[in-house]
């Protein structure tokens, strides 16, 4: 039963053939043989999720119905959950515990959805391998000593090895995309301001989004109903009505162009990458869709752009760590200003103090139309890069990542961990929705096929995300538990 997707499960408990306390159970069990291997989760509420689940079965009873409802899903620890930990991956953060829900988890508990617990992530979602949490790495089920991915590594995983029926993540320059990649699961970064981002912990403001991490197009089309829409708690939050996202799976995909970007199939790019997603390419051209080249020619700028854009929002948010309000406190300050440096200092980790001190000095004055103005120019021409393919097509496709799921420790120096996202930071800069799926394999390690369209354009990608998954099982495959080679 663990195996089945949302629709499944859903379908399963309104018939009454499980309970939401016996699938929450088989979850919980499944955890604790399993994760030990993973890390996928920081933290298992067992007591609170079988609550849950009790409650999900008595209202059910009682003849309510919702989406969600007592389906056991987990949150990665960078959104608040009232009455549990809310980590964000960090020391600093290692005992916060949030005085109420984020929308995201307020939304899904109000679908009925049963939470298990927290995933594992990057260090305030900063990083593209997980390897950078307090907690300890998070793995991938695909293969021995791998990393899932990140900064969304622990849904990634957990959802990849059935340890919970999907998962929320955040995608600031590509955590929900990347890690899907890397662990064979769909993965939706909506449209920036169409999910709330109230409650979900900073990391870079203006690119920040939630979105799911799912075993299907369709199970991701669920959770975004849940999710999305405007919420007066959050002003980045756009007032754009939502649609029902499942609605138009099942649209023929005749008439849709698809672009594929000269500059992201260049020379460097691994020829077996490229093959599986020319691959993907004919499979949706088989299903109507007509293939037309395009350019992205400022695709190259992404990465620079964003490494002064993010880190810069991320001094600013991350300044609040200080050690009075909340969070990680020194022992024994012998002043106000060695509390604050000794907390910082002790709080955070490399990778997050690399940030701050880079967007610190971005933002210094001097510096700021050198560095910061600049790179919000940059933005500009990238968005309308995307806005001018547009015109001539409907969605984009290109690898996720230009890899497969690398071992720990594979990737010493920053600049080549930042490379990981060259793919889908332009997305992120662009405000746009993307998704990532399954689309096949190298050496038994999975690797992500990524479809990009325009803003709100989240039900198209869902349908030829879902068009895909209903003519192709790379989807389907699982991980051999426990791990091998
Ligand atoms: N890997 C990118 C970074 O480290 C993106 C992370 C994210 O999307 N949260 O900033």
């Amino acid at each position: 039963m663990i195996e089945k997707t949302v629709v499944e499960l859903a379908s399963a408990l309104s018939t009454g053939s499980v309970s939401s306390v016996e699938l929450t159970r088989a979850f919980i069990d499944r955890i604790t043989t399993i994760d030990t291997q993973l890390n996928a989760y920081i933290t298992v509420d067992e007591q609170e999720a079988l609550k849950q689940a009790k409650e999900a079965d008595e209202a059910r009873a009682r003849g309510a119905h919702s989406p969600f409802l007592g389906v056991p899903i987990a949150h990665k620890d960078l959104f608040c959950t009232q009455g549990t930990k809310t980590t964000c991956g960090s020391k600093m953060l290692q005992n916060f515990v949030s005085p109420y829900d984020a929308t995201v988890v307020a939304r899904l508990k109000d679908s009925g959805a049963v939470t298990l617990g927290k995933t594992n992530c990057d260090e305030f979602a900063m990083g593209s391998s997980n390897e950078n949490s307090f907690f300890g790495p998070a793995y991938n089920p695909w293969g021995k000593n791998r990393v899932p991915g990140g900064s969304s590594g622990g849904s990634a995983s957990a959802v990849a090895a059935d340890l919970c029926a999907i998962a929320t993540g955040t995608d600031t320059g590509g955590s929900i995309r990347q890690p899907a990649s890397f662990c064979g699961v769909t993965g939706l970064k909506p449209t920036y301001g169409r999910v709330s981002r109230w409650g979900m912990v900073a990391y870079a403001s203006s690119l920040d989004v939630g979105g799911p991490l799912a075993k299907t197009a369709h199970d991701a089309a669920v959770m975004l109903n849940a999710i999305a829409g405007h919420d007066p708690k959050d002003s980045t939050s756009v007032a754009v009505s939502t649609e029902d996202y499942t609605q138009s799976l099942d649209a023929p995909l005749t008439n849709l162009r698809i672009g594929l970007p000269r500059q992201y199939f260049s020379q460097d790019l691994d020829p077996r990458v490229a093959a599986i997603i020319q691959e993907t390419a004919r499979n949706l051209e088989n299903l109507g869709a007509t293939l037309v080249d395009i350019d992205l020619e400022k695709s190259t700028l992404s990465l620079p752009a964003y490494y002064v854009i993010a880190p810069a929002e991320a001094s600013t948010n991350l300044s609040r760590y200080d050690g009075v309000r909340y969070g990680y406190r020194c022992e024994d300050p012998l002043d106000l200003e060695d509390m604050y440096t000794r907390s910082r200092t002790e709080g955070f980790g490399n990778e997050v103090k690399r940030r701050i001190m880079i967007g610190t000095y971005a933002l210094s004055a001097g510096y700021y139309d050198a560095y910061y103005k600049k790179a919000q120019r940059i933005r500009r021409l990238i968005k309308q890069d995307f806005s001018k393919a547009f015109e001539n097509v409907d969605a984009i496709l290109s690898p996720t990542s230009p890899f497969t799921a690398f071992e720990l420790g594979a990737k010493k120096d920053p600049v080549s961990m930042y490379l990981e996202d060259i793919y889908t930071l332009g997305v992120n800069l662009a405000g746009i929705p993307g998704i990532s799926i399954p689309a096949g394999f190298i050496n038994g390690l999975p690797i992500g096929a990524q479809l990009v369209a325009s803003d709100f354009r989240e039900g198209l990608l869902l349908n030829i995300a879902h068009q895909y998954q209903q003519n192709s099982d790379w989807h389907k495959q699982k991980p051999s538990m426990p791990m091998g080679v």
